[in-house]
C-alpha cells in the first residue's frame, strides 16, 4: 500500500500509533510459556510414548499463518459483511441456505485443514493442548468462525457414542473444509452444530417441546423449534427431543436419506451484538427426518460431553479475547504520547496495563492446565475427575472476565478505541458471548457443585487444594473456606476457587508473585489499583517486548 499523506492542508497528522503487523503468534510468552508446561504435564502424566512435542512444528507454522496481517484483515472482512439467509430461490422453492463473504470462507478453510476441529481427535498424544492454541490463535483473526469449528470439534465424543453415525465422526473429523450443500456422502469433510436452545429454555433444557415420532427404532421425525443454532450451514445438527421415554439426542442431518433437503427451515438469522461472520438461526423442524445417538431417554447425558468440549472452547476463546485486547492496548499506548511521555511510561497506564497483562496470562494459563486435563482424561481417573471440576470452574470465571478486560484495554486506546475500525469495538461487542454460550455464569458455579457433589471429585479436588496451600502458603485461608460441602453462595465459592486454581497454574511463571499479592492477599474491584508496591515490570515486558519485535 502506497504511503497516506499525513502533511494536510489544516494540520500535520502525528502521534497515531501504527496498527500491528505480521505477528507470529507462538511467540507471545503468555501463550507458549503454559502450552509447553501443559504438553510437559500431559507427557509426565501419560503412558503413551507419543510426546506432545508431535505438535509443535504444526502449530509453529499456524502461528505465522494465522497471525499474518492479511488473515487477520479476513477476519475484519467477514465481521463487516454479515451472512444473509436464502430461505427461498428466485422461483419460491425453499433452499434454506445462507450465503457467506468469501473472508469467511476463506477463514474456515484455513482453520479447518490446520485441524482446528479435528487434531485433537487426529493426533492424540497432547491433541486436546494443540486443540486449544491452535483455537486460541485461529480467534486472533475471527472467533465467529470458531463457532463451527469448536462445535465440530465437540461433536466427536457424542457421535462416537453409536456405530451408525461413525461416517459423519469421520468426516467430522477430516482436516479439509467443503462447504457445498450437498449429501454427507458427496462431501470430502463436514460440520456439524447442535440445536438445544429453545424459546422457552435454555438453561432448563428439560422444557424443550421439540417432539420426535418414531419411523423405525433409531429414526424419527422432529417437530418444533430452536431458538438459537448457530453456523446453520453445518452438514448436521445434534438435537434434543422428546419421545415417549424422555428427552433424547438426536443427529438431524441437512439432506434427507432420500437425497431430498431435509425439512429443516431457517426461519431468520439472529442480529447479533458481536461474532457477526457467523451466522446464528432460528429453525423449525417440519418433520424433519433424525437418528437416535445414546440411549432413549437419555438425551442430556449423550450430549453432556459435546457441553464438556465447548465450554473448554469457551474459556479458550475467552482467553484468546482477552490477550488479543491487551496485546492491542500495550502496542497503542508504547506509541502514543500524552503530556510529553509515551503513555506507557505513565504510572497509572503502567498499572492498568500490567494488571491486564496479569489476568490474561492466568487466563491462558489456567486454559492450559484444564487441556491437560483433557489430554490425561482418558487414561487417568485422577485427571478426569478433577477435568469434571476444572471445566466449569475456569469456564466460569475466564469468560465472566472477558468484558471487563477488554473494556478496559479498549479504554487505553481513548476515543479511537471506540470507532470500529480499531477492532477493539469487535472484540468488545463480541465479549460477553463465551459467558452466556454453553451454560451461562451461574449455571456453572451450581454445575460446579454438582461435579462437587461426586465423592471422587470432591476427594481429588481436596487433594489438589491441599497440595496448592503447601506450596503457595498465602492461598491458604481461601482453601480452609472450599473445604466447606455446603458453601453459602455458589459464586463465591467459585471465584475463591478460581483463584486458588489460577495462582496454582502460574506455577513457575514470573507472574505467580504478582497475581498472589494483587488477586489473593489485596484484591482491588478497580484494574491497576494496586494497594501496596508490586513489581509491575515483568507483567509489562512479557507483553510490550513481544508486540513492540
Ligand atoms: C451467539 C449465541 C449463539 C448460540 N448458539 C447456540 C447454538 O448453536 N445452539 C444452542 O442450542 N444454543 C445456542 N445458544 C443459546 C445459549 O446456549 C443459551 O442462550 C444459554 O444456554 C442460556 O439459555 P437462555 O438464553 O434460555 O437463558 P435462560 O435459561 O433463561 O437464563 C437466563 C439467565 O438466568 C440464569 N439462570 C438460569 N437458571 C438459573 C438458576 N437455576 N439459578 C440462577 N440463575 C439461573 C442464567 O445463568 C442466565 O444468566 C447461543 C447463544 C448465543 C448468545
Amino acid at each position: 500500500m502506497h504511503k497516506p499523506r499525513t502533511s494536510l492542508q489544516t494540520h500535520d497528522v502525528t502521534n497515531q500509533p501504527r496498527p500491528p503487523g505480521d505477528l507470529d503468534l507462538l511467540s507471545d510468552p503468555a501463550l507458549f510459556d503454559p502450552l509447553m508446561a501443559s504438553f510437559a504435564r500431559r507427557d509426565a502424566g501419560s503412558r503413551d510414548t507419543q510426546t506432545a512435542g508431535q505438535h509443535i512444528p504444526h502449530l509453529t507454522a499456524f502461528a505465522k499463518q494465522v497471525g499474518a496481517r492479511e488473515t487477520r484483515e479476513l477476519g475484519r472482512q467477514a465481521d463487516e459483511n454479515p451472512p444473509r439467509l436464502k430461505a427461498f430461490n428466485a422461483q419460491g422453492e425453499r433452499i434454506d441456505e445462507v450465503e457467506f463473504h468469501p473472508a469467511y470462507h476463506a477463514l474456515m478453510k484455513i482453520g479447518l485443514e490446520a485441524g482446528v476441529s479435528s487434531r485433537a481427535w487426529s493426533h492424540p498424544g497432547g491433541g486436546q493442548i494443540a486443540h486449544a492454541a491452535l483455537l486460541y490463535m485461529m480467534s486472533w483473526a475471527d472467533s465467529g468462525v470458531t463457532c463451527p469449528m469448536s462445535m465440530t470439534y465437540a461433536a466427536q465424543p457424542v457421535l462416537r457414542q453409536s456405530d451408525w453415525a461413525s461416517v459423519w465422526a469421520e468426516k467430522a473429523r477430516t482436516p479439509a473444509y467443503d462447504p457445498k450443500a450437498i449429501p454427507l456422502a458427496q462431501k470430502s469433510a463436514a460440520t456439524i452444530g447442535m440445536a438445544m436452545t429453545e424459546k422457552q429454555g435454555g438453561s432448563d433444557l428439560r422444557t424443550n417441546t421439540t417432539r420426535a415420532s418414531a419411523l423405525s427404532p433409531q429414526e424419527v421425525e422432529l417437530t418444533g423449534h430452536k431458538w438459537f443454532c448457530s453456523a446453520p450451514m453445518c452438514d448436521a445438527f445434534l438435537t434434543l427431543a422428546y419421545e415417549d421415554q424422555g428427552l433424547s439426542c438426536f443427529l438431524a442431518p441437512r439432506w434427507h436419506p432420500d437425497g431430498s433437503r431435509n425439512q429443516i427451515e431457517i426461519q431468520r438469522l439472529k442480529d447479533k451484538m458481536g461474532d457477526r461472520s457467523n451466522a446464528s438461526s432460528e429453525i423449525e423442524y417440519r418433520g424433519a427426518y433424525a437418528r437416535r445417538i445414546g440411549a432413549p431417554g437419555r438425551g442430556i447425558a449423550t450430549i453432556i460431553q459435546m457441553a464438556h468440549h465447548t465450554r473448554y472452547d469457551c474459556m479458550i476463546g475467552s482467553a484468546s479475547g482477552m490477550r488479543q485486547a491487551v496485546c492491542r492496548a500495550a502496542f497503542h499506548v508504547s506509541q502514543r504520547t500524552a503530556f510529553q511521555k509515551t503513555l506507557i511510561d505513565h504510572p497509572l497506564m503502567r498499572a492498568v496495563i500490567a494488571d491486564l497483562a496479569l489476568e490474561s496470562e492466568a487466563a491462558i494459563a489456567l486454559t492450559m492446565r484444564v487441556g491437560a486435563g483433557f489430554d490425561l482424561s482418558s487414561e487417568n481417573e485422577r485427571e478426569a475427575a478433577l477435568s469434571r471440576a476444572l471445566t466449569p470452574l475456569a469456564k466460569f470465571w475466564i469468560c465472566k472476565h472477558q468484558p471487563a478486560v477488554v473494556s478496559e484495554a479498549l479504554e487505553c486506546f481513548g476515543g479511537i478505541g471506540f470507532v470500529e475500525e480499531t477492532g477493539m469495538a469487535r472484540l468488545f461487542r463480541t465479549s460477553p458471548l463465551n459467558a452466556i454460550w454453553e451454560g451461562s455464569g451461574n449455571i456453572m458455579a451450581l454445575d460446579l457443585q454438582r461435579a462437587l457433589s461426586d465423592k471422587t471429585v470432591r476427594a481429588v479436588f481436596n487433594e489438589d487444594l491441599t497440595r496448592i496451600a503447601a506450596e503457595i502458603p498465602e492461598t491458604a485461608t481461601l482453601v480452609e473456606g472450599l473445604r466447606s460441602e455446603r458453601p453459602e453462595n455458589l459464586r463465591l465459592f467459585a471465584q475463591q476457587a478460581a483463584l486458588v486454581f489460577s495462582a496454582d497454574a502460574l506455577a513457575g511463571s514470573a507472574l505467580r508473585d504478582m497475581y498472589v499479592q494483587t488477586r489473593i492477599l489485596n484484591p482491588t474491584p478497580i484494574w491497576g489499583a494496586f494497594a501496596g508496591r508490586v513489581d509491575l515490570t515483568p507483567a509489562i515486558a512479557r507483553t510490550t517486548n513481544w508486540m513492540m519485535g
